[in-house]
């Protein structure tokens, strides 16, 4: 089966899954986007409520931040990235708060499929939450800002986009993180091939 068919296949399984709580609740179940073959598979906390209205992920403030923040690494995000979270479904009530640790740990067989189907070797983590979800031991205060190498693939650690859209102070954190060690993994990247 190629990727097409087996993100299809994917897609409609999270389309009907109500595996948690957070099932009751959806509008729709954002399961991700972007191209198969992208260089850098991107992870989030968990769709917001403009996501779950349309099924789209990043869409609302958070999402044009991000976009932004890709630009100044010269990333093209509608080329180059694939965009999901840890869990493909709002968690609510209250919206937008954090997913819990059984909702995480009932949604994350979708992620690992994703990243297997996507074969990215660069996975970009946005916030705490995603961070934890592949490095629980680690401290997260410690590896932002940076990159680390864990069984094959390149991680980069660094704040949600929402932190950024709530306070100037990590919004600067998040273009620094981005115009600098973003961008000069990619130049170097570049420089090897
Ligand atoms: Fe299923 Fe994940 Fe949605 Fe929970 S968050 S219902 S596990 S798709």
């Amino acid at each position: 089966m190629n990727k097409n068919n087996r993100t299809e296949n994917l897609n409609k399984e999270i389309g009907s899954c109500a595996k948690c709580r957070l099932s009751k609740t959806r509008i729709k179940t954002v399961p991700g986007e972007g191209p198969l073959d992208a260089e850098y598979f991107i992870v989030g906390q968990g769709p917001g409520a403009n996501e779950d209205q349309l099924g789209r992920p990043f869409i609302g403030r958070a999402g044009k931040l991000l976009t932004e923040l890709l630009a100044l690494a010269g990333i093209d995000r509608s080329k180059e990235t694939f965009i999901t979270s840890i869990v493909k479904c709002l968690p609510t009530p209250p919206v937008n708060r954090k997913p819990k640790s059984d909702e995480i740990d009932a949604c994350h067989d979708y992620l690992a499929r994703q990243i297997e189907i996507v074969g990215a070797k660069k996975i970009i983590l946005l916030g705490d939450m995603a961070f934890k979800e592949f490095f629980p031991k680690e401290k997260f205060s410690e590896w932002r800002g940076q990159w680390r190498e864990k069984e094959g693939r390149k991680y980069f650690i660094s704040y949600h986009p929402a932190a950024g859209i709530r306070f100037q102070k990590f919004k600067k954190i998040l273009e620094r993180d981005f115009k600098t060690s973003v961008l000069a993994e990619k130049i170097d990247s570049r420089s090897i091939l």
